[in-house]
């Protein structure tokens, strides 16, 4: 088996408005302690918005 999945780098970005997934991302694992939270544009708000790591 060639595929090779690290799940644990990968997080959800998820709007705190209407709680959509719009995007995927990783991150390093020596900074998972803390939620990422960053601004994205969010298709459902059609506005930016703050978006909050999920899983
Ligand atoms: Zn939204």
């Amino acid at each position: 088996m060639a595929k090779k999945t690290d799940a644990r780098g990968v997080i959800y970005l998820a709007c705190t408005e209407c709680k959509e997934r719009n995007y995927t991302t990783s991150k390093n694992r020596k900074n998972d302690s803390q939620r990422l939270e960053l601004t994205k544009y969010c298709p459902r708000c059609r506005a930016h918005k703050p978006h909050k790591e999920t899983k």
